[in-house]
């Protein structure tokens, strides 16, 4: 099969060759295999490739006689973000504690994903622990923009969407917590969801901010996102916070008649201006299929950025407590009490990031700042999210920028306030999808469980430009 035609392919339609026989798993997963020896050591998306174990994967698929081939995925090679829990294989979450971790579980999503013969060929570089948004790692290196050499891919998940984007593999999953599936994929030209909060889950995903953490995917089709989430959602007996998905979550919506409100605060930021050129050429693309749009005062987003950095401090603070070296996390001190030992671990294992924001979470949780900070934290969520709630009894869809401008430079400052546009949907539980449209991108949130919906406006996106596409060329 020629090379450009794999990297190409979607998932969706591998998979469908691979099961009929037509193609062949192992040579699939040799193929995305060379092209990381090629582009991993520059790129850095992979902390931890799988070469042994991928092989010996595609093997077995292609012993499986094709009549009995079923898998969703079967062969797709897929890369998993570096916090997510995969058995016998070192999952670092990024940070030095972690750095020989060999977890003895899968996460639930991999567990399902491998059960559709999915073949996993490494494990995707991150901020520690997910906090940051450009894929900085002072242990395992910065990941570099498959796009761009001189920018990051954004973060955290941006060694997943550096994988797919950089052809070394076909879907990833990511993280996202703030904003970490979308981001990595805005700057990197793909599409990223993060699905309703409860939809997949967190089994096996290494917390950071248990009330807005979700697994995600990053791929180049969005029949793919459809396809990775049919098989990673619903409810999981060992996450209480997983939901039943109802059945039809991932149907695809007709965008005619759809009613999209485009939220006017997020256009009084700095955004570049392609990005919202991006805002409103999509909106007329909605348009044009039928769909009505138009502008809305949803809140005061000025509230967004401390409340989500308020809360996700205050629960990381409280979620990496356990890494002290004894519990959990590698033992590298020398202390002979424990108090000591605590903080000689905890000084090394950490990075200066994961550390300040331990701290401030710390500050925020304590007695005397409890009521102040993080309550009222908790019931600014509160607003932020019937806002929410109220505009989707008028919406079907709200249209935003993804991200204010181009990816962050390699060596440029990492800003909280970049988060802006992303962290609503997490504190509100709702779904979203990053969507690339040339070099600029836009964001989708949708109403809980409505997932298809911002699929179907994607699809339907994407087989116009794939048709003019062939057009031009044609
Ligand atoms: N940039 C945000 C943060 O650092 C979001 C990260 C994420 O989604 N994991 O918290």
């Amino acid at each position: 099969m020629d090379k450009e035609r794999l990297l190409n392919m979607s998932a969706a339609e591998a998979a469908e060759l691979m099961r009929s026989g037509a193609l062949s798993a192992r040579k699939v997963t040799a193929f995305f295999l060379e092209r990381i020896r090629e582009r991993n050591e520059h790129i850095r998306a992979f902390i931890t490739v799988d070469e042994a174990g991928a092989m010996k994967c595609a093997e077995a698929l292609d012993a499986c006689p094709v009549e009995k081939r079923k898998g969703r995925l079967f062969g797709v090679p897929v890369s998993v973000k570096d916090n997510i829990l995969t058995r016998g294989l070192r999952t670092t979450a990024g940070s030095a504690f972690l750095q020989d971790f060999i977890p003895p579980d899968d996460a639930e999503a991999v567990a399902r994903i491998r059960k559709e013969g999915a073949v996993i060929l490494g494990k995707t570089n991150l901020d520690e622990f997910g906090m940051g948004s450009a894929t900085r790692n002072p242990v395992f290196g910065n990941t570099v923009n498959p796009l761009d050499d001189q920018r990051s891919p954004g973060g955290s998940s941006g060694g997943a969407a550096a994988s797919v984007s950089g052809g070394m593999c076909m879907l990833a999953l990511g993280t996202d917590t703030g904003g970490s599936v979308r981001q990595p994929a805005a700057y990197c030209g793909l599409y990223g969801i993060k699905p309703t909060y409860g939809a997949v889950s967190r089994y096996g995903l290494i917390a950071y901010a248990s009330s807005m953490d979700q697994i995600g995917v990053i791929g180049k089709y969005p029949e793919d996102l459809r396809l990775a989430l049919s098989v990673i959602s619903g409810r999981d007996e060992k996450d209480d916070t997983s939901l039943p998905v109802p059945e039809d979550c991932l149907d695809q919506a007709e965008l005619s008649g759809l009613r999209i409100g485009i939220p006017m605060e997020f256009l009084k930021e700095e955004i570049s201006d392609e990005n919202r050129r991006a805002v409103s050429d999509f909106a007329d693309f909605l348009k044009g299929e039928g769909a009505e749009a138009g502008l809305f005062h949803l809140m005061d987003t000025s509230l967004f950025i401390p409340v989500y950095y308020l809360l996700a401090c205050s629960e990381a603070s409280s979620n990496l407590g356990r890494y002290d070296g004894i519990r959990y996390g590698k033992d590298q001190a020398v202390s002979e009490n424990l108090g000591g030992l605590y903080r000689e671990n905890r000084t090394s294992g950490f990075s200066g990031e994961v550390r300040t924001r331990i701290l401030t979470g710390t500050y925020m949780l304590s007695e005397e700042n409890y009521e102040d900070l993080y309550l009222k934290a908790e019931k600014a969520r509160k607003l932020i999210r019937n806002a929410y709630d109220q505009a989707f009894q008028s919406y079907d869809l709200l249209l935003t920028p993804c991200v204010p401008g181009e990816a962050p430079l390699l060596t440029g400052p990492s800003v909280y306030s970049d988060d802006l546009f992303t962290v609503g949907a997490n504190l509100a539980g709702l779904p979203a999808l990053a969507l690339p449209l040339g070099k600029a991108s836009v964001q989708l949130t949708g109403p809980r469980m409505k997932e298809g919906r911002l699929l179907s406006a994607a699809f339907c996106y994407e087989k116009k430009r794939r048709e003019k596409e062939m057009r031009w060329l044609g």
